[in-house]
């Protein structure tokens, strides 16, 4: 049994903690909201500061929405940095800026405790079910030591490499699925317009080469047009503002990434901020004039 800390306890960090909480480990909890009740039923103690739980714990979790509110966690009056110490292991599962994350793993490091990154994959059904993919940057030892945690979250658990590389990875892998979202939405737009039964269509791709687990999951969201997220538009902004900042710093030029991310805009200027991101297809739809049958 470990003492464990989780601050953050939303969509996804609720049930990632209660997971730690199920394998049998003590579990500090934390978020500005008020903690859910199933957790405290389960066991775990609410604290009033990031302070709190990393003094109560030996490894400190964080999942919250984005680089500001890492920020906070760590450094703000109260925060997680007040609390640790050598020995302790804090572990950012947040999807945010690389760049930032070198920064917050060099102070944390300062203090005496590693810094792991360690954003995930697979959404609330992933949280929910403990298969999470879970890419990871920073020291192999806080990685071994962490490992059997993240096991109990995820089912494919990868040290990319230093602090950083885990955030990196997860960039890439937003940048992918934006891409393979904006290519489904255009598949189907062409197929319903040209007379096809979209739902017949995507369910005949799904044995090709063009089948993924998006033509799967977004693409029956396109046809059957449920926009519930999910993920929303606004995560996924976040993600590609990652991307494109980095682009810029890097002097690189990602031309489909930046036109999705127009895309997104374009949903975000209908209202749609909040819905989930196989939405996009909307704003190929506007374009075309022409929407995808519902199935
Ligand atoms: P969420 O908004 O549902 O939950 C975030 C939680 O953090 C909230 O409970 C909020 O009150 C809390 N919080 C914010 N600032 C805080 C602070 N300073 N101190 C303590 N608590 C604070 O978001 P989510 O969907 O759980 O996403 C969390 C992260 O996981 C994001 O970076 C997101 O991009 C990433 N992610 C989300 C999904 C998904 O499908 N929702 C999938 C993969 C990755």
């Amino acid at each position: 049994m470990s003492n464990l800390g989780f601050i953050g306890l939303g969509i996804m960090g609720r049930p990632m903690a209660g997971h730690l909480l199920a394998a049998g480990h003590r579990l500090v909890v934390h978020d500005v909201n008020p903690v859910p009740d199933d957790l405290l039923k389960a066991g775990a103690t609410a604290a009033k500061s990031g302070k709190d739980v990393a003094e109560q714990s030996d490894i400190i979790f964080i999942m919250v929405p984005d680089t500001p509110h890492v920020n906070a966690v760590l450094f703000d009056k109260g925060g997680v940095a007040e609390g640790v110490k050598a020995g302790k292991i804090v572990v950012d599962m947040s999807s945010i800026s690389p760049l930032a994350t070198k920064e917050f793993a060099k102070a944390i490091n300062a203090r005496g405790a590693d810094y792991l990154d360690a954003p995930v994959s697979g959404g609330e059904v992933g949280a929910k079910a403990a298969s999470l993919t879970i890419m990871v940057g920073g020291p192999e030892n806080a990685f071994n030591t962490v490992k059997p945690l993240f096991e109990k979250m995820g089912k494919n658990v990868t040290l990319v490499g230093g602090n950083g590389d885990g955030q990196t990875t997860k960039v890439a892998n937003q940048i992918i699925v934006a891409l393979t979202i904006e290519a489904v939405g255009e598949a189907l737009l062409f197929a319903s317009k040209a007379g096809a039964d979209p739902a017949l269509v995507r369910q005949a791709l799904m044995g090709g080469f063009a089948s993924s687990r998006i033509l799967e999951v977004h693409g029956e969201r396109m046809v059957k047009r449920n926009f519930e997220p999910g993920f929303r538009i606004e995560l996924h902004q976040k993600d590609l503002n990652l991307a494109l900042d980095g682009a810029r710093a890097l002097g690189l030029a990602l031309p489909a990434t930046a036109m999705a991310q127009q895309l997104f805009n374009a949903c975000a200027a209908q209202g749609g901020k909040a819905w989930d991101h196989s939405a996009m297809v909307k704003a190929l739809e506007l374009a075309a004039g022409h929407e995808i049958a519902k199935a």
